[in-house]
């Protein structure tokens, strides 16, 4: 009964992708939209069934697994096979030329409406940048860096608005659906994400640095995940404040805070990557789905 209510939300999730397959097959005819998402879904299952399987200490191989399975096939197979431009430059030509498929689609679903209900979960299962980067040493974070450095993703994310702008209506670039083109872009966007990506964790010693400070998708994640359906909730009764959870967080969130304030996780940096959830040695935490609106960004920050 309990590895059923642990499998509910990955089941739900997996649901959601299966629905998405035959709606879109059916209504565009397309073959390929039943293979994609079903294997998005699929993979999404396998991957938290072995997550469920396993014992707490190896669980993040779970996560691991659907993280190589969903963004692995999006960065190999959509990316470089399909010439499909994944990145967020990619989002801004397809939407700009009115093509309604592939970048579009993805960024649709997994990064502005589907957070509406499972949150940044893409940020914690399924990117291809952070398949990579959770591979580096630093998985536990000292705390964010103090400031204003997240703000360098506005930064970032109107750097590449502006490019495209600038590109689509002062020099009447056309993006070449398949074409090799969407291929360069791709290759080169995910060289500057890696090349950024990659030194800055060692820097400040913190493998989700790039997530934090820089990664433009954030802007329209964070927007979404506020409203998120499904949030970590703490047991009041059952916390003893070891701050256990907090220190393992790989996003510098004060989990502890949220529970005394009697409130579920509601920051917009929670990546749902349920690392609290395996840690706690109480078993205070778990996935809860309910309505409330995030946002309190209740972080802990390094001392300088
Ligand atoms: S913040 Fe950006 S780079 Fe990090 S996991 Fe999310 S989408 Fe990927
Ligand atoms: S609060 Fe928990 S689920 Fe959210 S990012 Fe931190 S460890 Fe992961
Ligand atoms: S690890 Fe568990 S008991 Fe410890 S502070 Fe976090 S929720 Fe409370």
């Amino acid at each position: 009964m309990s590895n059923l209510r642990k499998w509910a939300p990955f089941a739900a999730v997996m649901l959601v992708f299966w629905i998405i397959a035959v709606l879109m097959w059916q209504s565009t005819g397309v073959i390929f939209y039943l293979f994609n998402f079903m294997y998005i879904g699929t993979s999404i299952g396998l991957g938290s069934m072995v997550y469920t399987i396993l014992p707490k200490k190896k669980k993040p191989a779970g996560r691991r697994l659907t993280l190589f399975l969903v963004g692995g096939y999006m960065l190999l197979f959509l990316g470089f096979f399909a010439h499909e431009n994944m990145q967020i430059e990619g989002f801004f030509f397809y939407l700009l030329a009115g093509f309604f498929a592939g970048s579009v689609l993805h960024y649709t679903i997994a990064k502005i409406f589907g957070p509406f209900l499972f949150g940044r979960a893409w940020c914690g299962w399924a990117c291809w940048t952070a398949m990579f980067l959770e591979l580096l040493p630093y998985k536990k974070s000292q705390g964010r860096m103090p400031g204003t450095w997240g703000h360098l993703r506005y930064v970032h994310f109107s750097i590449s608005l502006s490019i495209v702008l600038f590109l689509v209506l002062w020099s009447g670039y056309r993006v070449q659906v398949g074409g090799i083109t969407e291929l360069y872009w791709l290759l080169a966007g995910n060289a500057i994400y890696y090349s950024t990506a990659i030194p800055l964790a060692f820097v400040v010693k913190d493998n989700r640095a790039f997530c934090k400070y820089l990664c433009p998708i954030t802007v329209f994640l964070k927007g979404s995940s506020r409203f998120s359906l499904m949030k970590v909730r703490g047991d009041s009764d059952k916390c003893t404040e070891c701050g256990a959870c907090a220190r393992n967080c790989p996003m510098d969130i004060r989990i502890p805070d949220y529970i005394k304030n009697d409130a579920r996780v509601l920051s917009t940096e929670c990546i749902l990557c349920q690392t609290c959830i395996n840690t706690c040695p109480e078993a205070a935490l778990g996935l809860s789905f309910g309505f409330d609106i995030g946002g309190r960004g209740l972080l802990h920050e390094k001392k300088m």
